[in-house]
Protein backbone atom coordinates (compact mmCIF):
# COMPACT_ATOMS: atom_id res chain seq x y z
CA UNK A 1 0.00 0.00 0.00
CA UNK A 2 1.63 3.35 -1.12
CA UNK A 3 0.54 6.55 -1.31
CA UNK A 4 2.13 9.40 -3.12
CA UNK A 5 2.16 12.90 -3.10
CA UNK A 6 2.15 14.86 -6.20
CA UNK A 7 0.57 18.36 -5.90
CA UNK A 8 0.26 20.51 -3.03
CA UNK A 9 3.03 20.00 -1.58
CA UNK A 10 5.06 22.92 0.36
CA UNK A 11 2.57 24.93 -1.78
CA UNK A 12 -1.04 25.64 -1.64
CA UNK A 13 -2.17 24.75 -5.63
CA UNK A 14 -2.02 21.94 -7.15
CA UNK A 15 -3.60 19.17 -5.03
CA UNK A 16 -3.67 15.47 -5.74
CA UNK A 17 -2.10 12.11 -4.36
CA UNK A 18 -2.45 8.75 -5.35
CA UNK A 19 -3.33 5.84 -3.48
CA UNK A 20 -2.18 2.32 -4.75
CA UNK A 21 -3.62 -0.71 -2.33
CA UNK A 22 -3.01 -4.20 -4.06
CA UNK A 23 -4.24 -3.53 -8.50
CA UNK A 24 -6.12 -0.82 -7.34
CA UNK A 25 -4.75 2.77 -7.95
CA UNK A 26 -7.28 6.02 -6.88
CA UNK A 27 -6.57 9.63 -6.79
CA UNK A 28 -7.58 12.21 -4.69
CA UNK A 29 -8.26 15.45 -6.06
CA UNK A 30 -6.25 16.75 -9.74
CA UNK A 31 -5.96 19.97 -9.58
CA UNK A 32 -4.89 23.12 -11.26
CA UNK A 33 -1.51 25.03 -10.35
CA UNK A 34 -2.14 28.97 -9.79
CA UNK A 35 0.97 31.64 -9.69
CA UNK A 36 4.17 30.82 -10.14
CA UNK A 37 5.37 28.33 -12.68
CA UNK A 38 1.53 27.29 -13.51
CA UNK A 39 2.00 26.65 -16.97
CA UNK A 40 4.78 24.97 -17.26
CA UNK A 41 3.70 22.36 -14.02
CA UNK A 42 -0.01 21.70 -15.48
CA UNK A 43 1.34 20.91 -18.48
CA UNK A 44 3.91 18.55 -17.22
CA UNK A 45 2.97 14.82 -18.22
CA UNK A 46 1.64 12.68 -15.97
CA UNK A 47 3.23 10.48 -13.16
CA UNK A 48 0.82 7.93 -13.95
CA UNK A 49 -1.20 6.40 -16.56
CA UNK A 50 -4.59 7.66 -16.48
CA UNK A 51 -6.36 4.66 -18.33
CA UNK A 52 -4.92 2.93 -15.01
CA UNK A 53 -6.66 4.73 -12.51
CA UNK A 54 -9.52 2.90 -10.76
CA UNK A 55 -11.19 6.19 -9.51
CA UNK A 56 -10.85 9.73 -8.98
CA UNK A 57 -11.96 11.27 -5.94
CA UNK A 58 -12.85 14.55 -5.05
CA UNK A 59 -12.77 16.94 -1.75
CA UNK A 60 -14.70 20.19 -3.46
CA UNK A 61 -15.62 22.08 -6.66
CA UNK A 62 -12.66 24.70 -6.43
CA UNK A 63 -10.21 24.91 -9.34
CA UNK A 64 -6.65 23.98 -7.25
CA UNK A 65 -8.40 20.47 -6.36
CA UNK A 66 -10.44 19.68 -9.40
CA UNK A 67 -9.19 22.17 -12.46
CA UNK A 68 -6.99 19.43 -14.41
CA UNK A 69 -9.70 16.02 -14.36
CA UNK A 70 -10.86 17.03 -17.85
CA UNK A 71 -6.82 16.16 -18.54
CA UNK A 72 -7.23 12.68 -17.19
CA UNK A 73 -10.23 12.01 -19.37
CA UNK A 74 -8.57 13.37 -22.31
CA UNK A 75 -5.39 10.60 -21.39
CA UNK A 76 -7.81 7.50 -21.39
CA UNK A 77 -9.32 7.66 -17.69
CA UNK A 78 -12.76 6.29 -17.83
CA UNK A 79 -13.35 5.44 -14.41
CA UNK A 80 -15.58 7.49 -12.07
CA UNK A 81 -14.87 10.37 -10.41
CA UNK A 82 -17.04 11.22 -7.05
CA UNK A 83 -17.62 14.42 -5.00
CA UNK A 84 -21.14 15.01 -3.10
CA UNK A 85 -24.10 16.46 -5.53
CA UNK A 86 -22.90 20.16 -4.80
CA UNK A 87 -19.83 19.29 -6.03
CA UNK A 88 -20.83 17.54 -9.33
CA UNK A 89 -22.72 20.53 -9.67
CA UNK A 90 -20.35 23.14 -9.42
CA UNK A 91 -17.73 21.89 -11.40
CA UNK A 92 -19.90 21.33 -14.37
CA UNK A 93 -20.07 25.45 -14.74
CA UNK A 94 -15.96 25.74 -13.32
CA UNK A 95 -14.86 23.04 -16.02
CA UNK A 96 -17.08 24.88 -18.91
CA UNK A 97 -15.85 27.96 -17.88
CA UNK A 98 -11.95 27.26 -17.77
CA UNK A 99 -12.49 24.79 -21.35
CA UNK A 100 -13.45 28.11 -22.93
CA UNK A 101 -10.76 30.22 -21.06
CA UNK A 102 -7.96 28.12 -22.36
CA UNK A 103 -9.26 28.19 -25.86
CA UNK A 104 -9.61 32.10 -26.35
CA UNK A 105 -6.02 31.94 -24.34
CA UNK A 106 -4.79 29.26 -26.52
CA UNK A 107 -5.91 31.21 -29.99
CA UNK A 108 -4.21 34.67 -28.89
CA UNK A 109 -0.74 32.70 -28.21
CA UNK A 110 -1.91 31.19 -31.81
CA UNK A 111 -1.50 34.12 -33.41
CA UNK A 112 1.69 35.34 -31.78
CA UNK A 113 3.37 31.97 -32.60
CA UNK A 114 2.18 32.57 -36.05
CA UNK A 115 4.39 35.63 -36.59
CA UNK A 116 7.35 34.17 -35.39
CA UNK A 117 6.59 30.79 -37.71
CA UNK A 118 6.39 29.24 -34.11
CA UNK A 119 3.57 26.11 -34.25
CA UNK A 120 -0.28 26.54 -32.88
CA UNK A 121 -0.77 26.85 -29.34
CA UNK A 122 -2.58 23.52 -27.89
CA UNK A 123 -5.03 24.45 -24.89
CA UNK A 124 -4.52 22.34 -21.86
CA UNK A 125 -8.03 20.53 -22.32
CA UNK A 126 -10.71 21.45 -24.87
CA UNK A 127 -14.56 21.48 -24.61
CA UNK A 128 -14.91 17.99 -25.76
CA UNK A 129 -12.42 16.68 -22.66
CA UNK A 130 -14.55 18.55 -20.56
CA UNK A 131 -17.65 16.51 -21.59
CA UNK A 132 -16.07 13.20 -21.42
CA UNK A 133 -14.94 14.08 -17.79
CA UNK A 134 -18.61 15.25 -17.05
CA UNK A 135 -19.88 12.22 -18.11
CA UNK A 136 -18.03 10.12 -15.27
CA UNK A 137 -18.87 11.99 -12.31
CA UNK A 138 -20.83 9.99 -9.97
CA UNK A 139 -23.13 12.23 -6.74
CA UNK A 140 -21.74 10.87 -3.61
CA UNK A 141 -24.10 11.47 -0.48
CA UNK A 142 -22.21 12.67 2.90
CA UNK A 143 -21.98 10.24 5.70
CA UNK A 144 -22.40 7.04 3.09
CA UNK A 145 -19.49 4.55 2.63
CA UNK A 146 -18.93 3.13 -0.40
CA UNK A 147 -16.78 1.08 -1.79
CA UNK A 148 -14.56 2.77 -5.25
CA UNK A 149 -11.96 0.25 -6.07
CA UNK A 150 -11.45 -3.40 -5.22
CA UNK A 151 -10.26 -3.07 -1.44
CA UNK A 152 -10.90 0.78 -1.46
CA UNK A 153 -14.14 2.06 0.63
CA UNK A 154 -14.49 5.68 1.19
CA UNK A 155 -16.72 8.25 2.89
CA UNK A 156 -17.25 11.89 2.14
CA UNK A 157 -17.54 14.29 5.29
CA UNK A 158 -18.92 17.89 5.15
CA UNK A 159 -15.66 20.38 5.43
CA UNK A 160 -17.52 22.89 6.24
CA UNK A 161 -14.98 24.70 3.95
CA UNK A 162 -17.63 25.61 0.46
CA UNK A 163 -20.52 24.52 -0.68
CA UNK A 164 -20.39 20.44 -1.78
CA UNK A 165 -16.74 20.41 0.27
CA UNK A 166 -16.10 17.20 1.91
CA UNK A 167 -13.36 15.23 4.21
CA UNK A 168 -12.59 12.21 2.70
CA UNK A 169 -12.71 9.37 5.02
CA UNK A 170 -10.37 6.07 3.29
CA UNK A 171 -10.27 2.57 4.34
CA UNK A 172 -7.70 0.35 2.50
CA UNK A 173 -7.65 -3.43 2.11
CA UNK A 174 -4.66 -5.34 1.29
CA UNK A 175 -4.69 -9.02 1.69
CA UNK A 176 -5.98 -8.40 5.25
CA UNK A 177 -3.69 -5.70 6.17
CA UNK A 178 -5.99 -2.83 7.28
CA UNK A 179 -5.08 0.99 6.84
CA UNK A 180 -7.25 4.18 7.52
CA UNK A 181 -6.38 7.61 5.62
CA UNK A 182 -7.61 10.71 6.29
CA UNK A 183 -7.76 13.52 3.50
CA UNK A 184 -9.24 16.69 5.30
CA UNK A 185 -8.99 18.37 1.52
CA UNK A 186 -10.23 22.33 2.91
CA UNK A 187 -10.54 22.99 6.10
CA UNK A 188 -13.32 25.28 6.81
CA UNK A 189 -12.87 27.03 10.22
CA UNK A 190 -14.34 25.91 13.72
CA UNK A 191 -17.08 28.72 13.64
CA UNK A 192 -18.40 28.83 9.73
CA UNK A 193 -20.81 31.42 8.81
CA UNK A 194 -21.86 29.60 5.61
CA UNK A 195 -21.18 26.33 5.89
CA UNK A 196 -21.71 23.53 8.20
CA UNK A 197 -18.97 23.00 11.17
CA UNK A 198 -16.03 20.29 9.68
CA UNK A 199 -17.10 16.92 10.70
CA UNK A 200 -15.25 15.46 13.23
CA UNK A 201 -13.47 12.07 12.76
CA UNK A 202 -11.45 10.53 15.35
CA UNK A 203 -9.77 7.49 13.91
CA UNK A 204 -6.93 7.31 11.04
CA UNK A 205 -3.53 5.71 10.42
CA UNK A 206 -2.75 9.20 8.24
CA UNK A 207 -4.36 12.39 8.00
CA UNK A 208 -3.19 14.67 5.03
CA UNK A 209 -3.74 18.04 6.34
CA UNK A 210 -4.14 21.45 5.03
CA UNK A 211 -2.12 23.98 6.08
CA UNK A 212 -3.27 27.14 3.96
CA UNK A 213 -3.20 29.25 7.26
CA UNK A 214 -1.15 27.07 9.38
CA UNK A 215 1.21 29.58 10.80
CA UNK A 216 -1.57 32.88 11.07
CA UNK A 217 -4.50 33.68 13.17
CA UNK A 218 -7.61 35.29 12.17
CA UNK A 219 -9.70 37.77 13.34
CA UNK A 220 -12.91 36.82 14.27
CA UNK A 221 -16.38 36.68 12.42
CA UNK A 222 -16.95 39.90 14.17
CA UNK A 223 -14.06 41.85 14.26
CA UNK A 224 -13.95 40.75 10.46
CA UNK A 225 -17.38 41.89 9.80
CA UNK A 226 -16.60 45.47 11.49
CA UNK A 227 -13.47 45.60 9.44
CA UNK A 228 -15.70 44.90 6.34
CA UNK A 229 -18.15 47.44 7.17
CA UNK A 230 -15.85 50.25 8.35
CA UNK A 231 -13.74 50.49 4.50
CA UNK A 232 -17.56 50.37 3.01
CA UNK A 233 -18.26 53.44 5.33
CA UNK A 234 -15.27 55.53 4.42
CA UNK A 235 -15.48 54.69 0.62
CA UNK A 236 -19.01 55.50 0.30
CA UNK A 237 -17.83 58.94 2.32
CA UNK A 238 -15.31 59.22 -0.23
CA UNK A 239 -18.33 58.35 -3.37
CA UNK A 240 -15.11 55.94 -4.76
CA UNK A 241 -15.62 52.36 -6.13
CA UNK A 242 -14.73 49.27 -4.20
CA UNK A 243 -13.09 46.61 -6.08
CA UNK A 244 -13.60 42.98 -4.68
CA UNK A 245 -11.76 40.05 -5.99
CA UNK A 246 -13.23 36.84 -5.24
CA UNK A 247 -13.58 33.11 -6.33
CA UNK A 248 -17.11 33.45 -7.84
CA UNK A 249 -17.51 30.38 -5.84
CA UNK A 250 -18.42 30.61 -2.09
CA UNK A 251 -16.18 33.83 -1.66
CA UNK A 252 -18.54 36.04 -4.01
CA UNK A 253 -22.18 34.95 -2.28
CA UNK A 254 -20.45 34.94 1.19
CA UNK A 255 -19.69 38.56 0.46
CA UNK A 256 -22.84 38.80 -1.17
CA UNK A 257 -24.32 37.78 1.87
CA UNK A 258 -22.27 40.34 4.26
CA UNK A 259 -23.84 43.21 2.01
CA UNK A 260 -27.19 41.81 2.83
CA UNK A 261 -26.56 42.04 6.40
CA UNK A 262 -25.07 45.04 6.22
CA UNK A 263 -28.13 46.64 4.85
CA UNK A 264 -30.39 44.89 7.38
CA UNK A 265 -28.48 45.31 10.47
CA UNK A 266 -26.58 48.76 9.64
CA UNK A 267 -29.38 50.82 7.39
CA UNK A 268 -26.45 51.13 4.77
CA UNK A 269 -26.49 50.54 0.84
CA UNK A 270 -28.64 49.35 -0.84
CA UNK A 271 -28.87 52.61 -2.98
CA UNK A 272 -25.30 52.23 -4.84
CA UNK A 273 -24.98 49.12 -7.21
CA UNK A 274 -23.42 46.09 -6.41
CA UNK A 275 -22.09 44.83 -9.43
CA UNK A 276 -21.38 40.95 -9.53
CA UNK A 277 -18.94 40.87 -13.15
CA UNK A 278 -19.38 37.05 -13.41
CA UNK A 279 -20.77 35.08 -16.28
CA UNK A 280 -20.68 32.09 -13.92
CA UNK A 281 -21.68 34.39 -11.41
CA UNK A 282 -25.70 33.86 -11.51
CA UNK A 283 -25.25 29.70 -12.20
CA UNK A 284 -22.86 29.70 -9.24
CA UNK A 285 -25.64 31.23 -6.83
CA UNK A 286 -28.46 29.36 -8.23
CA UNK A 287 -26.42 26.19 -7.46
CA UNK A 288 -26.35 27.98 -4.15
CA UNK A 289 -29.90 28.32 -3.24
CA UNK A 290 -30.76 24.69 -3.89
CA UNK A 291 -28.81 23.27 -1.59
CA UNK A 292 -30.44 25.25 1.29
CA UNK A 293 -29.84 22.25 4.16
CA UNK A 294 -26.60 22.06 3.94
CA UNK A 295 -25.75 25.81 5.20
CA UNK A 296 -24.81 26.84 8.33
CA UNK A 297 -27.82 27.48 10.98
CA UNK A 298 -27.16 31.48 10.92
CA UNK A 299 -27.55 31.26 7.21
CA UNK A 300 -30.57 28.55 7.30
CA UNK A 301 -32.47 31.10 10.27
CA UNK A 302 -31.83 33.91 7.57
CA UNK A 303 -33.62 31.67 4.71
CA UNK A 304 -36.89 30.96 7.28
CA UNK A 305 -37.37 34.63 7.58
CA UNK A 306 -38.54 34.31 3.76
CA UNK A 307 -35.21 36.65 2.94
CA UNK A 308 -32.61 35.57 0.46
CA UNK A 309 -28.93 35.93 1.30
CA UNK A 310 -27.48 36.39 -1.62
CA UNK A 311 -29.75 38.80 -3.13
CA UNK A 312 -28.33 42.56 -1.40
CA UNK A 313 -30.49 45.69 -2.76
CA UNK A 314 -28.80 46.85 -5.07
CA UNK A 315 -27.28 43.51 -6.61
CA UNK A 316 -26.68 43.75 -10.53
CA UNK A 317 -25.28 40.73 -12.61
CA UNK A 318 -23.44 41.24 -15.18
CA UNK A 319 -22.91 39.10 -18.30
CA UNK A 320 -21.42 40.25 -21.56
CA UNK A 321 -17.73 41.68 -21.57
CA UNK A 322 -19.64 44.93 -22.85
CA UNK A 323 -21.84 45.35 -20.06
CA UNK A 324 -18.65 45.15 -18.32
CA UNK A 325 -16.70 47.68 -19.67
CA UNK A 326 -19.69 50.23 -18.93
CA UNK A 327 -19.30 49.62 -15.28
CA UNK A 328 -15.53 51.86 -16.05
CA UNK A 329 -18.37 54.57 -15.91
CA UNK A 330 -19.55 54.26 -12.91
CA UNK A 331 -17.80 56.12 -10.26
CA UNK A 332 -19.41 55.26 -6.96
CA UNK A 333 -20.58 51.10 -6.95
CA UNK A 334 -19.02 48.04 -5.61
CA UNK A 335 -17.58 45.37 -8.28
CA UNK A 336 -17.20 41.64 -7.49
CA UNK A 337 -15.19 39.74 -10.24
CA UNK A 338 -13.13 36.81 -10.57
CA UNK A 339 -10.13 35.27 -10.73
CA UNK A 340 -9.99 35.55 -6.47
CA UNK A 341 -6.14 35.64 -7.04
CA UNK A 342 -6.53 39.11 -9.22
CA UNK A 343 -4.34 36.37 -12.37
CA UNK A 344 -6.73 36.51 -14.81
CA UNK A 345 -10.51 37.36 -15.25
CA UNK A 346 -12.22 40.67 -15.31
CA UNK A 347 -11.11 41.68 -12.24
CA UNK A 348 -7.76 42.40 -13.99
CA UNK A 349 -9.41 44.78 -16.23
CA UNK A 350 -11.11 47.00 -13.36
CA UNK A 351 -8.04 46.88 -11.36
CA UNK A 352 -5.76 48.48 -14.37
CA UNK A 353 -9.03 51.29 -14.45
CA UNK A 354 -9.67 52.48 -10.83
CA UNK A 355 -6.06 51.08 -9.02
CA UNK A 356 -4.97 54.41 -9.72
CA UNK A 357 -7.58 56.39 -7.59
CA UNK A 358 -6.70 57.54 -4.10
CA UNK A 359 -10.77 57.45 -3.66
CA UNK A 360 -10.90 53.75 -4.50
CA UNK A 361 -10.49 50.96 -2.56
CA UNK A 362 -9.29 47.52 -3.06
CA UNK A 363 -10.51 44.41 -0.32
CA UNK A 364 -9.11 40.80 -0.77
CA UNK A 365 -10.93 38.19 0.94
CA UNK A 366 -9.15 34.91 0.22
CA UNK A 367 -5.89 33.67 -0.43
CA UNK A 368 -3.36 34.83 -2.78
CA UNK A 369 -0.62 32.62 -4.28
CA UNK A 370 3.00 33.43 -4.40
CA UNK A 371 3.47 35.39 -8.08
CA UNK A 372 0.08 36.17 -8.47
CA UNK A 373 -1.09 39.99 -9.23
CA UNK A 374 -2.99 39.97 -5.78
CA UNK A 375 -0.39 38.68 -4.05
CA UNK A 376 2.03 41.68 -5.56
CA UNK A 377 -0.83 44.60 -4.65
CA UNK A 378 -0.82 42.57 -0.73
CA UNK A 379 2.81 42.89 -0.16
CA UNK A 380 2.63 46.89 -1.42
CA UNK A 381 3.99 47.15 -4.41
CA UNK A 382 3.22 50.60 -6.39
CA UNK A 383 3.86 50.32 -9.52
CA UNK A 384 2.41 47.47 -11.24
CA UNK A 385 2.08 46.39 -15.13
CA UNK A 386 -1.55 45.24 -15.40
CA UNK A 387 -3.01 43.83 -18.86
CA UNK A 388 0.29 45.30 -20.41
CA UNK A 389 -0.17 48.97 -19.01
CA UNK A 390 2.01 50.74 -15.84
CA UNK A 391 -0.12 51.10 -13.44
CA UNK A 392 0.78 53.06 -10.09
CA UNK A 393 -1.24 51.49 -6.89
CA UNK A 394 -3.24 54.47 -4.97
CA UNK A 395 -6.09 52.88 -4.00
CA UNK A 396 -6.71 51.78 -0.24
CA UNK A 397 -5.71 47.70 0.01
CA UNK A 398 -7.27 45.72 2.71
CA UNK A 399 -7.07 42.12 3.20
CA UNK A 400 -10.06 40.68 5.58
CA UNK A 401 -8.80 37.18 5.92
CA UNK A 402 -11.70 36.83 8.74
CA UNK A 403 -14.13 35.82 5.56
CA UNK A 404 -12.10 33.19 4.64
CA UNK A 405 -13.38 29.73 3.99
CA UNK A 406 -10.27 28.15 5.37
CA UNK A 407 -9.45 28.01 9.28
CA UNK A 408 -6.55 29.34 10.65
CA UNK A 409 -3.83 27.73 12.86
CA UNK A 410 -6.37 27.20 15.91
CA UNK A 411 -8.84 26.01 13.69
CA UNK A 412 -6.52 23.07 12.28
CA UNK A 413 -5.53 22.05 15.42
CA UNK A 414 -8.81 22.13 17.12
CA UNK A 415 -9.16 19.76 14.22
CA UNK A 416 -6.33 17.62 14.30
CA UNK A 417 -6.63 16.83 18.30
CA UNK A 418 -9.97 15.22 17.72
CA UNK A 419 -8.19 12.16 16.34
CA UNK A 420 -7.63 9.02 19.12
CA UNK A 421 -5.61 7.10 17.34
CA UNK A 422 -2.13 9.04 17.41
CA UNK A 423 -2.20 9.01 13.37
CA UNK A 424 1.00 10.31 11.18
CA UNK A 425 -0.24 14.05 9.96
CA UNK A 426 1.07 14.79 6.49
CA UNK A 427 0.89 18.60 6.10
CA UNK A 428 0.14 19.68 2.99
CA UNK A 429 -1.48 22.42 0.99
CA UNK A 430 0.58 25.37 2.52
CA UNK A 431 3.50 27.25 1.42
CA UNK A 432 6.86 26.15 3.43
CA UNK A 433 6.25 28.89 6.22
CA UNK A 434 3.07 27.62 6.80
CA UNK A 435 3.68 23.86 6.32
CA UNK A 436 6.66 24.16 8.89
CA UNK A 437 5.31 26.20 11.22
CA UNK A 438 1.92 23.79 11.37
CA UNK A 439 3.92 20.99 11.64
CA UNK A 440 5.84 22.08 14.79
CA UNK A 441 2.52 23.47 16.10
CA UNK A 442 1.39 19.68 16.23
CA UNK A 443 4.79 18.59 17.12
CA UNK A 444 4.02 21.18 20.45
CA UNK A 445 0.30 19.56 21.15
CA UNK A 446 2.05 16.36 20.69
CA UNK A 447 1.14 15.35 17.71
CA UNK A 448 3.82 13.79 14.37
CA UNK A 449 4.08 15.38 11.84
CA UNK A 450 5.94 15.19 8.60
CA UNK A 451 5.90 18.18 5.95
CA UNK A 452 6.25 15.70 2.70
CA UNK A 453 8.60 16.92 -0.09
CA UNK A 454 6.67 16.92 -3.57
CA UNK A 455 6.26 13.45 -5.24
CA UNK A 456 7.31 12.01 -1.57
CA UNK A 457 6.01 8.28 -1.67
CA UNK A 458 5.10 6.71 1.93
CA UNK A 459 4.61 3.06 2.83
CA UNK A 460 1.42 2.35 4.19
CA UNK A 461 1.45 0.47 7.27
CA UNK A 462 -1.30 0.17 10.30
CA UNK A 463 -0.72 2.27 13.10
CA UNK A 464 1.55 4.63 11.16
CA UNK A 465 5.82 4.72 12.19
CA UNK A 466 5.79 5.84 15.75
CA UNK A 467 9.44 6.42 15.56
CA UNK A 468 11.08 9.49 13.79
CA UNK A 469 11.84 6.83 10.32
CA UNK A 470 10.07 9.95 9.18
CA UNK A 471 12.28 12.98 9.30
CA UNK A 472 10.25 16.05 8.88
CA UNK A 473 12.09 18.97 6.44
CA UNK A 474 12.80 22.22 8.23
CA UNK A 475 13.93 24.69 6.30
CA UNK A 476 16.13 27.69 8.21
CA UNK A 477 13.21 30.30 6.61
CA UNK A 478 10.70 28.17 7.99
CA UNK A 479 11.86 29.55 11.87
CA UNK A 480 11.24 33.29 10.88
CA UNK A 481 7.41 32.07 10.11
CA UNK A 482 7.63 30.17 13.06
CA UNK A 483 8.95 32.97 15.81
CA UNK A 484 6.50 35.19 14.17
CA UNK A 485 3.22 33.14 14.28
CA UNK A 486 4.67 32.35 18.19
CA UNK A 487 4.57 36.14 19.17
CA UNK A 488 1.58 36.44 17.36
CA UNK A 489 0.21 33.97 19.98
CA UNK A 490 1.64 35.56 23.03
CA UNK A 491 0.63 38.82 22.42
CA UNK A 492 -2.97 37.58 21.87
CA UNK A 493 -2.89 35.75 25.10
CA UNK A 494 -1.08 39.42 26.93
CA UNK A 495 -3.90 41.42 25.40
CA UNK A 496 -6.43 39.01 27.50
CA UNK A 497 -4.60 38.53 30.46
CA UNK A 498 -2.69 41.62 31.10
CA UNK A 499 -4.55 44.02 33.46
CA UNK A 500 -5.41 47.40 32.20
CA UNK A 501 -3.43 48.93 35.61
CA UNK A 502 -0.23 47.03 35.27
CA UNK A 503 2.24 47.26 38.00
CA UNK A 504 5.70 48.61 36.96
CA UNK A 505 7.35 45.47 36.60
CA UNK A 506 5.07 44.18 34.23
CA UNK A 507 5.13 47.43 32.49
CA UNK A 508 9.12 47.16 32.31
CA UNK A 509 9.11 43.11 30.44
CA UNK A 510 6.23 45.10 28.34
CA UNK A 511 8.57 47.50 27.24
CA UNK A 512 11.70 45.34 26.90
CA UNK A 513 9.63 43.17 24.47
CA UNK A 514 8.70 46.26 22.32
CA UNK A 515 12.44 47.77 22.20
CA UNK A 516 13.58 44.16 20.96
CA UNK A 517 11.52 43.79 18.76
CA UNK A 518 11.28 47.39 17.17
CA UNK A 519 15.32 46.55 16.98
CA UNK A 520 14.56 43.35 15.28
CA UNK A 521 12.37 45.49 12.51
CA UNK A 522 15.21 47.98 11.96
CA UNK A 523 18.14 45.89 11.74
CA UNK A 524 15.82 43.76 8.89
CA UNK A 525 14.71 46.98 6.94
CA UNK A 526 18.38 48.35 7.26
CA UNK A 527 19.37 44.37 5.31
CA UNK A 528 16.81 44.66 3.11
CA UNK A 529 17.78 48.58 1.90
CA UNK A 530 21.29 47.28 1.23
CA UNK A 531 20.15 44.08 -0.72
ZN1 LIG B 1 -10.85 25.23 -1.60
ZN1 LIG C 1 -7.47 24.43 -1.92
Amino acid sequence: MKLTVLGAAQEVTGSCYLIECGSSRVIVDFGIYQGQDDDRKNSTLLPFAPGEIDAVLLTHAHMDHSGRIPLLARNGFSGRIWGTLPTVELVDILWRDSAKLMREEAEWRTKKNARKSLPPADPLYRDEDVDKALKLLSPASYDEKIDVAEGVAVRFRDAGHILGSAIIEMWLDEGGKQVKVVFSGDLGPQKTVMERNPAIISQADYVLIESTYGDRLHRSNEESRQEFRAVYRKAMEDHGKIYIPSFVVDRAQRILYEFALLQDEEGMGGDIPIFFDSPLGVKATEIYKRHGSLFSSEVQRYLNQGKDPFAPDGLRYVQSADESKKINEVKNSVVIAGSGMANGGRIVHHLKHGIWNPMNDVVFVGYQAVGTLGRRIVEGEKKLRIAGEEVLVRAAIHTINGFSAHGDRDDLITWAKNFTTSPLFLVTHGEPESADAFADALDVEGMRSVVPEPGQVFDLVAEAPRTSSVRRRTAGKGDTGRLLSEIQVLLRDARETMPKDADESLLSLLRSSKTLLETAVEKASNEQEQR
